[in-house]
């Protein structure tokens, strides 16, 4: 199964992270170590989803960082 990786801040689907079921745990422990805790989400059905920052995203932020904490907030 593969891994997801969405942007946490307009939820689009960045990509996968191809892994093999049976190495799929080591890998989960891999990521957790280079990205934040809250960052990686797991479902009940063990579908893993990392919360990373899209292209788009990452320039809006440098550009307009307050425009981000206020539409977050809205949300
Ligand atoms: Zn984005």
């Amino acid at each position: 199964m593969a891994i997801r990786v969405k942007c946490r801040h307009c939820d689009t689907l960045m990509g996968y992270l191809p892994s093999e079921s049976a190495e799929r745990n080591s890998r989960v422990k891999e990521l957790k170590e280079e990205f934040a805790e809250e960052f990686i989400m797991q479902d009940e059905q063990g579908k893993v989803t990392i919360k990373s920052t899209c292209e788009h995203c990452e320039q809006s932020l440098k550009l307009f960082p307050n425009y981000y904490a206020i539409n977050k907030w809205i949300q």
